[in-house]
């Protein structure tokens, strides 16, 4: 196990914390039954407590065996592991958003989450069936729920002990505004979760977050490698970043993860391989210099992977505005 892993936390604004490095489990490809489950017991193995994972990515029955597992073998406790969920977009409005939490705490059967997101500010029309519901052309089918009202329905959640901590992903800072400017707010938002990465590095998102008190999660913080889109630039070959990687003897992919966690970022990155899962925790047995942390800030481009452009006309798109 990579020294410290377990130990490295930030605090939460609400009294709790979050471990600074997580294993992110949303798989694009079609894996068979079971490579999940035993990846995150591979991950638990290997130190990793703190599991980032959604209802929309399908697999929390399999995320929750894995941990329901490792804590019978008495590898951990449920306390030792922090886990993520997150709310999605065709659950928005507040009469659903227990629904899908009680499905997610059913598939992990588990009692809580540690952490329940609103997945996306964008909403879409309730569907048993589909994830993106559409109409017979294939228009997605938008719902413009108030988003205040969705919050209060997670503020009820804490409540009912369902979920340790609230927080929000994908939102700019108008939208996290319009939370923290209700006037009855219950519990502000203690992260929000956002594409962060050397070529993306939300500088602005950041310090206004940092300024708020609300800690900045850095999802596809390698630059998504497996994305098979020619025209994305190809994060873990830049070149400045090999030639720090080649100094302190360490991958790009590890000095990615290190400037993030450096600057107070949290990280989850995704593998299910157990070489890079432990290639991935070796980040905590050496420091970046100040001209290596800029160096890397120099080379933002603004760069989205994920820019989800077939919602660029939905009225709560968040990437509109520059931050
Ligand atoms: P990442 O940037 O984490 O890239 C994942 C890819 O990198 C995988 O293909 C993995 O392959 C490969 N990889 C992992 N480690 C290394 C390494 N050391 N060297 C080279 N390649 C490596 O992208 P993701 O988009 O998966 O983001 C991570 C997590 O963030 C997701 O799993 C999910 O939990 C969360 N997320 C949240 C979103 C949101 O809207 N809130 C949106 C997108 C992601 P392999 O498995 O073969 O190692």
């Amino acid at each position: 196990m990579s020294e410290g892993t377990e130990q490295h936390c930030l605090p939460l604004s609400d009294g709790n914390r979050i471990p600074i490095l997580g294993l992110g489990t949303s798989s694009p490809d079609q894996l068979d039954k079971g490579v999940t489950v035993k990846a995150v017991k591979t991950g638990i193995e290997i130190g990793y407590r703190h599991l980032d994972g959604a209802f929309m990515y399908g697999n929390e029955d399999e995320v929750g065996e894995a941990i329901r597992a490792k804590i019978a073998d008495g590898t951990v406790k449920r306390e030792d592991i922090f886990y993520t969920s997150k709310l999605w977009m065709t659950y928005l409005s507040p009469a659903l958003v227990r629904a899908c939490l009680e499905t997610t705490l059913k598939s992990l059967k588990l009692d809580y989450v540690d952490l329940y997101l609103i997945h996306w500010p964008m909403g879409l029309k309730p569907s048993e069936k589909d994830l993106f519901p559409a109409d017979a052309s294939g228009k997605l089918l938008q719902d413009d729920v108030d988003i205040c009202a969705t919050w209060a329905a997670m503020e009820s959640c804490k409540d009912a002990g369902l979920v340790r901590s609230i927080g929000v992903s994908n939102f700019n800072r108008s939208q996290l505004e319009m939370i923290l400017n209700v006037p009855k707010l219950k519990y502000k938002p203690v992260c929000n979760q956002v594409e962060c990465h050397p070529y993306l590095n939300q500088d602005k998102l950041l310090k206004y977050c940092k300024s708020k008190n609300i800690v900045l999660v850095g999802y596809s913080p390698l630059g998504k490698p497996n994305l098979r889109n020619l025209s994305n630039p190809i994060l873990l070959n830049d070149p400045e970043l090999k030639k720090i990687g080649e100094k302190h003897h360490k991958t790009p992919a590890q000095i990615v993860l290190r400037y993030q966690v450096q600057r107070g970022v949290v990280v989850i990155p995704k593998s299910f391989n157990p070489e890079r899962m432990k290639q991935n925790t070796e980040i905590f047995d050496f420091q970046l210099t100040d001209e290596e942390m800029k160096a890397i800030d120099g080379r933002n481009r603004n760069w989205r992977y994920i820019p989800m452009k077939e919602f660029v006309d939905h009225p709560k798109y968040p990437f509109h505005d520059e931050y």
